[in-house]
């Protein structure tokens, strides 16, 4: 069942980190946008940048917020590039191609190389003592 665009959906876990109610390690926020350690990193550094207006895909927000979130794509690359210098940039639309989360949001996911290139070795849950490094790490601008 598709929400109209700009509304916030109950109980939608991003809206609620994006309203600073559930915790999250978060790197960057701006007006329009924040980035935010993924819960369950496929590697270290996964990041998940949002929208701060709802919608479940890119193409149910307006033209403003995807091109604010495009600007903040462009910046999170580059603070993961401190990491390493080969990343995934992915977007799930839709449950059929894998979103969980039906809150529009990015992935970075950090590339080190010794991984499966096809993002589907077991999830173990994000470090808090690692967490707290990466946002030391990835906040400064
Ligand atoms: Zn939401």
């Amino acid at each position: 069942m598709p929400e109209s665009r700009g509304e916030r959906a109950s109980r939608c876990v991003f809206c609620e980190i994006v309203a600073h109610r559930l915790k999250a390690y978060i790197v960057f926020e701006d007006d329009a946008t924040m980035a935010f350690l993924d819960s369950y990193p496929f590697t270290r550094g996964h990041l998940l940048v949002v929208s701060k207006r709802h919608g479940a895909r890119l193409t149910d927000l307006e033209w403003e917020d995807q091109m604010a979130l495009i600007r903040t794509l462009d910046e999170l690359c580059r603070r993961a590039e401190r990491l390493s210098p080969d990343y995934n940039l992915a977007l799930n639309a839709g449950a059929n191609a894998g979103q969980v989360v039906f809150h529009v949001h990015f992935h970075i996911i950090p590339r080190y190389g010794e991984e499966n290139p096809f993002l589907v070795s077991p999830r173990p849950a994000l470090d808090a003592n690692d967490a707290r490094a990466l946002v030391v790490e990835l906040s400064a601008p």
